[in-house]
């Protein structure tokens, strides 16, 4: 190991599968990490890595530099897996069954413990402050909240003597991108995720008298059709939005005309205002299509993460760096989706960029898939791109 920023060894890349490997066959889900927060404790104390605290509950913080100067970057990776019945069929896949690291973030770890590595070896050399953080609860539990509640941010999660954080980096491998290509585009990249409940009551009665009764079932498809229109004539054409129902529950039996349905679903968007109007539209529509039909809708509606916004500048910087990084073979700049990612919190708070890592190998299969797959060669690429995002921080 010759210097901070060179790329990974030999020997450092069959360390970085291995802990991956590890990792992904003690999968753990969102906030109960605590497992895996003890074998992340135990690496990284094995590797040398002094004053490791639990931030965020079931993560883990630790701090590096000489601090002459406020400059601070935050380095983050999330622990958590899903309830999924792993079918890899792979020699190291899940010991849990109906648990399985089908996002990816075992390979996320795994990076940033390569470049932990460097730190602890190296962090003396930078002349500001790196944080590491390994973060619970992406996948729904809100774990970044939980760590910034914890003084992430701000250094009170080292009884307040910790830097002050100012630029982010993340990554997140991707399958649906071939090994070689990172991607950072600027601007919101990943949606804000909003949840709601609609509960659409009616008047059951006799399947065969239907005029002595408000039918639930058909107020509330009404009210599914209805949601529809949120997209396309409420909102501005050129922000984008989805409403999707994901559940329709209702009815008892074939002749029996239902008193109550509940809907569930969930809206995304990238724009603040649009955002903000998405509650009002959704609980109008929902409630007026349902007394259309001589039933109420009664609506719950949670605004769950912000949009994921790249900061344009720092966007730019991962592109240089990726560029000149050995093993990328192109980098993307107009990579975004619908899906959300709770980084957006950190990226809400400080300028920042979450990049894709492409891990796409030719039996690519989606995330959250039983049989997603990781080419592993990814995990060297993302390692290499964020030590060198550290350097060019720092002006190495
Ligand atoms: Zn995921
Ligand atoms: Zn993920």
């Amino acid at each position: 190991m010759s210097s901070l920023f060179a790329p990974l060894s030999a020997a450092e890349i069959a360390d970085l599968v291995h802990w991956r490997r590890c990792l992904h066959q003690e999968p753990e889900l969102s906030l109960e990490e605590y497992d895996t927060q003890a074998w992340l404790l135990a690496t990284l104390n094995a590797l040398g890595a002094l004053g490791v605290r639990k931030v965020g509950g079931t993560g883990l913080a630790l701090h590096f530099g000489r601090g002459e100067t406020d400059r601070t970057l935050l380095l983050r990776a999330d622990m958590d897996a899903l309830p999924i019945d792993e079918q890899t069929g792979l020699d190291f896949a899940s010991r849990r069954p109906g648990y399985m690291h089908a996002c990816g973030h075992d390979g996320h770890m795994a990076c940033l413990l390569a470049v932990t590595r460097r730190l602890i070896a190296h962090g003396h050399e930078i002349a500001g402050h790196v944080v590491v953080a390994f973060q619970p609860g992406e996948e729904g539990g809100r774990g970044a909240v939980k760590m910034i509640e914890d003084g992430l941010l701000d250094g009170r999660w080292l009884d307040g003597r910790g830097p002050k954080v100012d630029a982010a980096y993340g990554l997140h491998l991707w399958s649906p991108l071939p090994v070689g290509v990172v991607s950072c585009a600027p601007g919101p990249t990943m949606a804000a995720v909003d949840d709601f409940t609609v509960v659409v009551r009616g008047r059951g009665g006799h399947g065969a008298l239907p005029h002595t009764a408000d039918d639930a079932i058909v107020a509330a498809a009404h009210v599914v059709v209805a949601l529809q229109s949120i997209a396309s004539r409420r909102a501005d054409p050129l922000e984008p939005v989805v409403v999707t129902i994901g559940s329709f529950h209702g009815g008892s039996a074939f002749n029996v005309i239902a008193e109550e349905v509940v809907l569930r679903g969930t809206a995304r968007s990238y724009g603040k205002a649009v955002g903000e109007s998405l509650p009002k539209w959704l609980t109008q529509i929902a409630k007026s299509t349902a007394e259309a039909h001589g039933a109420t809708a009664e609506v719950e509606y949670q605004r769950y993460t912000v949009a994921l916004r790249n900061d344009p500048e720092m966007a730019d910087r991962i592109a240089r760096v990726a560029k000149a990084t050995p093993g990328v073979t192109s980098v993307d700049r107009t990579l975004r989706m619908m899906a959300g990612e709770d980084m957006a919190f950190f990226l809400e708070a400080v300028p920042g960029c979450y990049f894709f890592v492409g891990c796409g190998g030719p039996h690519a299969e989606p995330h959250h898939s039983p049989r997603f797959l990781v080419d592993e060669a990814a995990l060297t690429v993302g390692s290499d791109v964020m030590l060198n995002a550290v350097a060019e921080f720092f002006g190495e």
